[in-house]
């Protein structure tokens, strides 16, 4: 090891990594390098045992997904740890599911780190949004439809106002509402009461990426009438989810007539 690599090493480092949705094949290559030089990887309930796996064989493996009524504090908790680590010298990854700075703790995270004067460095993740995507084969910005995709948290643990839907922008949207842990009829009453048409597509996608992986397609008129996925579930609103239905339907169409062709023959 040189002195500079000595010097890096002695004065540690945080990685702020995004875990992805759960298939550890979805992770990216640099996540993949990252995790095997960890000495520390603390992270969030939802990250797969099998994404945990590709953490080096010397790494210390901290659970520090938030628990039940004392969020906050674990919050400062995480802080205080990446930053005692870093400074002690270690390599330290806190992975996070999907892409750290949606909908997690980056934004915090990185403001901790910041202001203890810690080098950092963020590695992207697959977000859910696009691992749904896959799961229902649809584009969420297929241009015949939207011409907007719209993020959105149902879930603020009691910070802020409740959501409000945007009304449908001319010219078409897709949205991915993370987090919807209301019931469905009252998620899909405020997009109807935001101007959304009833007959607008929509499909939830449970446990995206893993063998557990779930897809109910609906319209938000009936999306009320669903059964609840377990979590965690992604919600995608728009006509996008239809014309990918379309193209669906077109395939197997072509299917049928060739196979019946290849009968007749
Ligand atoms: N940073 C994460 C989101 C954290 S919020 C990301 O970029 O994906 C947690 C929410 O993400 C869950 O409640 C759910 O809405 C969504 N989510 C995470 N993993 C998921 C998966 N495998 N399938 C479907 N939704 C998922």
């Amino acid at each position: 090891m040189s002195e500079r690599d000595h010097k890096v090493q002695r004065s540690g480092k945080v990685f702020l990594v995004g875990a992805g949705p759960g298939d550890p094949e979805l992770l990216t290559v640099r996540a993949v390098r990252v995790l095997a030089s960890a000495d520390f990887v603390l992270h969030d309930a939802l990250v797969s045992a099998e994404v945990l796996a590709m953490a080096s064989n010397h790494a210390v493996l901290e659970n520090v997904g938030k628990r039940c009524g004392d969020r906050a504090v674990r919050q400062e908790h995480i802080h205080a740890r990446m930053v005692e680590l870093a400074r002690t010298g270690f390599v330290v990854v806190r992975l996070q599911g999907g892409d750290p700075p949606i909908f997690g703790r980056a934004g915090e995270e990185i403001a901790a780190l910041a202001h203890a004067g810690i080098d950092w460095e963020m590695v992207p993740g697959i977000t859910a949004a696009s691992a749904a995507a896959a799961a229902a084969r649809i584009s969420l910005t297929d241009r015949r439809a939207a011409a907007q995709l719209i993020f959105m948290t149902w879930h603020r643990a009691g910070e802020g106002p409740a959501l409000e839907i945007p009304a449908p922008p001319a010219g078409g949207a897709t949205a991915a509402v993370y987090m919807p842990s209301g019931s469905y009829a009252e998620i899909a009453r405020k997009f109807l009461e935001a101007g959304w048409w009833g007959g607008t597509p929509c499909i939830v996608v449970s446990d995206a990426s893993t063998p557990r992986q779930c897809v109910v397609q609906s319209t938000i008129g009936s999306l009320g009438e669903c059964e609840r996925l377990p979590a965690p579930a992604i919600l995608i609103v728009g006509e996008t989810v239809y014309l990918s239905g379309l193209v669906r339907a077109r395939i197997q169409l072509e299917a049928a007539a060739r196979s019946n062709s290849l009968v007749t023959v």
